[in-house]
């Protein structure tokens, strides 16, 4: 921090992508100040990834809770058991690791709410609750509706809805405590209307000592599905399973998906959710957030170190850093699967499903996941197409008419987004 006490980057916001962006920035010697209404506030939302694909933190390891293999249950008795690591993350723990990290490179923690910027040629003025503060660069990390951070209208968001309850059982689990149920798309306690229903599946992880996370989880939807609609076919689900229990918690949950990417001209640069950086065929975002973060802060603070340098071309470093042509493209793939998801009735979901996990461990991850490359990706799309039933590749094709096709092909031009 500059004796004016102004710092050369302000991080807006206190959940995992600015705490990320905050301590990778400072460790590179760049004075930081991070904003946020509450900044030690505990992070409200449960979080959880496949096994290696977080770097490693703290003493214990990155997750609270793991098993050693997945379900996936495609209707009926019909299940498919996927034997990759998957793990509930130790959120606490992430957190105060970040927040050390931020301590000792000496980020500091203002609490107020940003409400707007002024950008200058060698700086940016923030308006925030607690007065004007200014900075070289700012940083908006307040997450999948940013404050400061454009996106254009079009295409629009779907999203992801989830109505999730922790469960202190009175009875035994139906669910092996080795396993945690990734997804189950058994809708037959919704009645003989359940296939023109938009479809939902049932997520659950196995805590132990008698603790039950559920979660009935709409994959993506536009419009979303109501949470009241997925609070109903939880608990018709938790009656059919003979489930019962004192509620713990309750998890309300809604990730904006999809959309068009921001735009990388912006002086202000996004992290996290509001830089459109959730996947947007899965809705997980902190594999991403916390793979993500080094680079930001290298670009960043080659760019502020430099003799001379403007704040733009820092802006414009750290937004090419996360949007990269290879990850544009990959974006646009991403995309288009799920504009397929979003024409897909029930039936159709669970016969996606069951051509998708019917494909090698290397492929399935390969989308699911955030590395790889723009081949291996669509090399996996057209696995998952050979496989599918012609019913569900009618399905797979349907983006291209609307679109979609024109969009992944200007994301294969150069400079194209
Ligand atoms: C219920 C739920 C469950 C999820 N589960 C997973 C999961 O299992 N795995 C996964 O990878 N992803 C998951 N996600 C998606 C994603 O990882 C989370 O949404 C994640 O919290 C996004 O991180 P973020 O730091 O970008 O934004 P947020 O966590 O939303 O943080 C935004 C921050 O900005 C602050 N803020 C807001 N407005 C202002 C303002 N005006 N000025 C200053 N600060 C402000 C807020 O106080 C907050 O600290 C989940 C999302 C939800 C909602």
């Amino acid at each position: 921090m500059s004796s004016s006490g102004r710092a050369d980057v302000l991080v807006l916001g206190s959940g995992p992508a600015a705490l990320a962006a905050a301590a990778h920035l400072g460790e590179e010697g760049i004075s930081v100040r991070l904003l946020a209404p509450d900044p030690e506030a505990p992070w409200p939302a449960e979080y959880a990834a496949w096994q290696g694909e977080l770097p490693p933190f703290g003493d214990g390891g990155p997750f609270s809770h793991s098993w050693p293999s997945v379900l996936v249950g495609l209707g009926g008795s019909e299940e498919v058991v996927l034997d990759r690591g998957y793990g509930r993350i130790d959120k606490a723990a992430l957190a105060e690791h970040l927040r050390a990290r931020c301590a000792r490179s000496g980020v500091t923690l203002t609490a107020a709410v940003a409400s707007g910027v002024r950008h200058h040629p060698a700086s940016s003025t923030l308006s925030t609750s607690a007065g004007e503060m200014s900075a070289a660069l700012v940083v908006d990390a307040t997450g999948h509706d940013p404050v400061l951070v454009r996106r254009p209208p079009h295409p629009p968001r779907a999203a992801q809805t989830a109505f999730g309850l922790t469960l202190e059982l009175d009875g035994p689990s139906p669910f092996a405590p080795d396993r945690a149920v990734l997804m189950d798309w058994d809708d037959a306690h919704l009645g003989p209307d359940a296939d023109h229903l938009p479809p939902s599946f049932l997520y659950a992880q196995p805590l132990g000592e008698g603790r039950l996370f559920v979660e009935e989880t709409s994959l993506v939807a536009r419009p979303p599905l109501p949470l009241p609609e997925l609070e109903r076919r939880l608990r018709l689900r938790l009656q059919a399973l003979g489930v019962r229990g004192r509620e713990m918690a309750v998890e309300r949950c809604v990730i904006p998906m999809g959309g068009a990417l921001p735009d990388p001209g912006q002086r202000v640069v996004g992290f996290g959710g509001a830089a459109g950086m959730v996947h947007p065929a899965t809705g997980y975002l902190l594999p991403r957030v916390l793979a993500g973060a080094p680079s930001l802060a290298r670009a960043v603070a080659g760019v502020l170190g430099a003799d001379d340098s403007l704040p733009s071309e820092a802006a414009r470093a750290g937004w090419q850093a996360l949007w990269p042509a290879d990850r544009r493209r990959r974006y646009a793939l991403f995309r288009y699967g799920m504009e397929a998801m979003l024409t897909m009735d029930a039936p159709g979901t669970r016969a996606f499903f069951r051509a998708f996990f019917s494909l090698p461990e290397s492929e399935w991850s390969a989308y699911l996941g955030d590395g790889g490359s723009t081949p291996r990706l669509l090399r996996t799309m057209l696995s998952a197409y050979r496989s599918a039933a012609p019913g569900v590749r009618g399905a797979l094709r349907a983006p291209l008419t609307a679109g979609e096709g024109a969009q992944i092909a200007r994301s294969f031009l150069p400079g194209g987004r």
